[in-house]
């Protein structure tokens, strides 16, 4: 036999350490899965020999401060296919797409997909769910599911909210109330082989947690009343969108937030503009969701507008809690009121209002009476009050985008701008702002929480918790209140 070439022998030593090296790799490989990793493939292949069903939670209703209901979970029922169990494909798939008036094709090429488990269809209604379950197919499986509907279709729908396809909360209380609504998910485990057949007919079933339901401070019947009004308002005024908040000044409930146009809760999806409807499918997706977000914004909280002539009642408590003002004070319209370089108009203008009482200037909405008391006060202190009556902070309504004030800084508020200040323009507020801050002004003072959240309550309407909310920092006297009150 002849020796190995020197090259040979350097071929077969090379040869030797790539297989020790490649063995070496192997035992670490091992090593670490047996150590490290060994629950985790326990936890695979449990997985894979237990097939589970989840069973969705009843999601809690919204209710009304009188108990009735807003946003409801009906009991509906999922229809699934185990492939592996089903005799004759066929025959099932025609039953399945009769019974559920589905396409037969789709339902074939479902039963006949290599999966432990098929959804059929959701959200099938108890009668054919029954009759399906009557069927008794072998791999047909009828489980319950929730649906949620939302009785009034239109009412506070962008206060209320709605869910998404996984029932979670997308938009207003819905999304802000999810942990309280949401539940937790229960299972039926069933244990199988690896092609998903079941070994036994034991089943675990661990039940779902269902939702608490969240009892509101909206009231139905004021919230139906204050959308006919809202709406008979802004067509009189031929305005594009309207807002209209019904809140006891003394603990922040809000009894109805109305916004206008508004659109159907149980199909949130569907434009409510009939000119952008009929152009649906031409636009674009960002245009679509723009759209949609646009019709889902609840303007009374998220948008900020100039209130104009209301703001006077901001100005006037200013006043009297400063002093330089009494009811009985007296002031003299001429039509106009000059403030540095400008005169600025009262709105009688030509007209005048002549003499008059402080008093009697509120009730005239003389805009002259407030030029002149911002001016006393002077920018610094008038701002002061902007401030403390919470015109540059969220409210903390329980409801998510809350906007705040856009307001001029010091630096920049000239008498001109003083002026225009005083009588609610130049600047811009949200609804829900200026709401609380009225509040304050016949409540004794306070700043109250505006909120919609009352407490959570069982399945039979009693209330388990009810929220607390702080009374509110006291920003005016009683006195000042008291006037205020009187005059208004
Ligand atoms: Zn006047």
């Amino acid at each position: 036999m002849e020796r190995p070439t020197v090259g040979e022998k350097r071929r077969l030593l090379i040869y030797l350490l790539c297989c020790m090296l490649a063995f070496l790799v192997l035992i670490g490989r091992l090593a670490y899965i047996g150590l490290f990793r060994s629950s985790q493939w326990q936890e695979m292949a449990y997985e894979q020999q237990t097939r589970d069903r989840l069973i969705t939670a009843r999601r809690g209703d919204i209710l009304d401060r009188n108990g009735v209901g807003i946003a409801e979970t009906q009991t509906v029922a999922a229809v699934s296919v185990v492939p592996a169990e089903v005799k004759e494909k066929e025959e099932t798939a025609k039953f399945l797409a009769d019974t559920l008036e589905l396409d037969y094709d789709d339902v074939l090429e479902k039963v006949q997909q290599k999966v432990a488990l098929v959804r059929i269809q959701s959200k099938v209604d108890t009668e054919t769910a029954q009759a399906i379950r009557q069927a008794d197919l072998p791999g047909v499986k009828v489980d319950e599911d929730v649906q949620r509907i939302y009785p009034f279709g239109e009412l506070a729908a962008q206060v209320v909210g709605f869910v998404g396809k996984d029932n979670q909360g997308i938009i207003g209380l819905e999304a802000k109330y999810d942990d309280v609504l949401e539940g937790e998910q229960g299972k039926i485990l069933t244990l199988t082989d690896a092609k998903g057949k079941e070994l036994s007919q034991e089943q675990e079933r661990i039940p779902p947690v269902d939702g608490g339901n969240l009892v509101t401070t909206l009231d139905v019947t004021i919230q139906q009343y204050a959308e006919q009004t809202l709406a008979k308002t802004v067509e009189s005024k031929q305005a594009k969108k309207g807002s209209l908040i019904v809140m006891n000044p003394q603990n922040g409930e809000i009894y109805a937030m109305a916004n206008y146009p508004s659109f159907d809760l149980n199909e949130p999806f569907t434009i409510n503009n009939p000119e952008l409807a009929a152009a649906w499918e031409g636009l674009s997706s960002k245009e679509q969701s723009d759209a949609l977000n646009t019709m889902w914004r609840n303007s009374a909280i998220n948008d900020t507008y100039e209130p104009g002539s209301i703001f006077k009642i901001i100005t006037s408590v200013a006043g009297l809690e400063e002093g330089v003002v009494t009811p009985e004070s007296t002031f003299y319209c001429r039509g106009f009121h000059v403030a540095g370089d400008r005169q600025i108009k009262c709105w009688r203008y030509p007209r005048t209002h002549g003499a008059e009482t402080f008093a009697e200037g509120v009730q005239n909405s003389c805009n002259p009476v407030f030029m002149e008391i911002a001016e006393r006060l002077g920018a610094e202190t008038f701002l002061d009050y902007v401030e403390k009556l919470g015109f540059r902070e969220k409210t903390g309504i329980d409801l998510a985008g809350e906007a705040t004030g856009i307001i001029h800084e010091l630096k920049n508020v000239g008498p001109v701008e003083l002026a225009t200040m005083s009588f609610g323009q130049s600047f811009q507020i949200t609804p829900l702002q200026l709401m609380r801050a009225i509040s304050a002004t016949v409540n004794g003072g306070y700043l109250v929480t505006p909120h919609i959240g009352y407490g959570i309550a069982d399945e039979n309407g009693n209330l388990t918790e009810t929220f607390s909310y702080e009374k509110g920092e006291q920003v005016l006297s009683e006195k000042t209140s008291e006037t205020m009150k009187t005059i208004l």
